[in-house]
């Protein structure tokens, strides 16, 4: 009677409003998850313009993960992939477009991790890297460390082949529009942060996992968030599962979100929904709000948010494309 009763339970709280998410019956060949923050505009101001551009991108970063990935391609070459793209398009925060730094600036946090040997690279507050993603990728890859920051970070980058740009080519005017608002003590919630990540399962069943931002809106130069820190922001182990995190980057550092998530699906037996929630809920308790996307080994995915909304996106080799900004959609 009573594991009936909690059965019920289950099944009513896994049907909650904001959580698009699903118990996997059969895994996929492949899947991959993307998210472009959950730093989302109110409902009554988006016009139709910028809900069908974010729409768009998103779509965008999900073709070119999933051509990757139908082709026999690695869950890692996909979410470097998905992600640079949304690093390219000026209406995410990361890459081209991301939000400054009080002075102005952007400083770019990024990071990578390859769920078969959790091989991981991470770079932070670069200043001139076109697509930081690929920084990390290079950290991972080529200098047996996992994390280089700032100038040396942007050195690396360059010997390493990668294109570099002038620190300019980050700076929009809605950003600028957006700091100024934020200096004026206005803060917008689509001003305050973004992100964007992926998570892939590939043929071969291993997962790998991608975040990149440009942090918070206004933030001190020299801060960094959750993005580039391997178990808060990105996690990817093929025994448990694939995290890319978005939100206030402070609280998920602490509750050492990416990490907890797989932590619960490996020692608990959660699945990507259930432990996804119990961690936004450590993070809403201390005091944050955000959301993750998760891919479970077992194939289940969690696209879950404590916000109005995050901009995600879904595609598997069933034939699922799948993409949403709020929550209850
Ligand atoms: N988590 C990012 C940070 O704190 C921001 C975001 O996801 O919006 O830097």
């Amino acid at each position: 009677m009573r594991t009936a009763i909690l059965g019920l339970v289950m099944v009513a709280l896994s049907g909650c409003a904001g959580m698009e998410n699903s118990m996997a019956s059969k895994k996929p060949e492949w899947t991959l998850l993307i998210h472009g923050g959950a730093g989302v505009m109110r409902r009554a101001e988006m016009t139709p313009e910028n809900d069908a551009a974010y729409r768009a991108g998103l779509n965008e970063a999900l073709d070119a993960g999933s051509k990757i990935l139908a082709s026999g391609g690695s869950s890692l070459d996909a979410v470097e992939a998905a992600v640079r793209v949304l690093e390219d398009n000026p209406n995410f925060n990361a890459g081209k477009g991301a939000v400054l730094t009080r002075e102005g600036v952007a400083e770019l946090d990024a990071s990578i991790m390859d769920g078969r040997d959790r091989e991981a690279g991470a770079v932070a507050q670069v200043r001139t890297v076109k697509n930081p993603i690929r920084a990390a990728r290079l950290v991972m890859e080529a200098t047996g460390r996992v994390m280089f920051a700032g100038k040396d970070a942007d050195e690396l980058a360059a010997k390493g082949g990668l294109e570099i740009v002038p620190p300019e080519y980050f700076i929009t005017l809605r950003r600028l529009e957006a700091l100024r608002r934020a200096m004026a003590g206005n803060l917008e919630p689509q001003d305050r942060y973004g992100t964007v990540g992926a998570v892939a399962m590939d043929k071969a069943g291993n997962l790998a996992a991608a975040t990149s931002t440009g942090g918070m809106n206004a933030k001190p130069p020299g801060r960094i968030g959750d993005s580039p820190i391997i178990g808060a922001g990105t996690y990817a182990d093929n025994a448990s599962c694939a995290v890319s995190s978005t939100g206030d980057g402070e609280y998920f550092i602490r509750a050492s979100v990416a990490r907890m998530i797989c932590a619960r699906v490996d020692m608990k037996n959660m699945s990507a929904e259930q432990a996804a929630q119990a961690s936004l809920d450590e993070v809403k308790a201390l005091g944050g709000t955000g959301g993750v996307i998760v891919l479970s080994h077992d194939g289940s995915v969690a696209l879950s948010m404590n916000t109005e909304g995050m901009f995600r996106g879904h595609a598997d080799a069933t034939g699922k494309r799948q993409v949403g900004i709020y929550a209850d959609e």
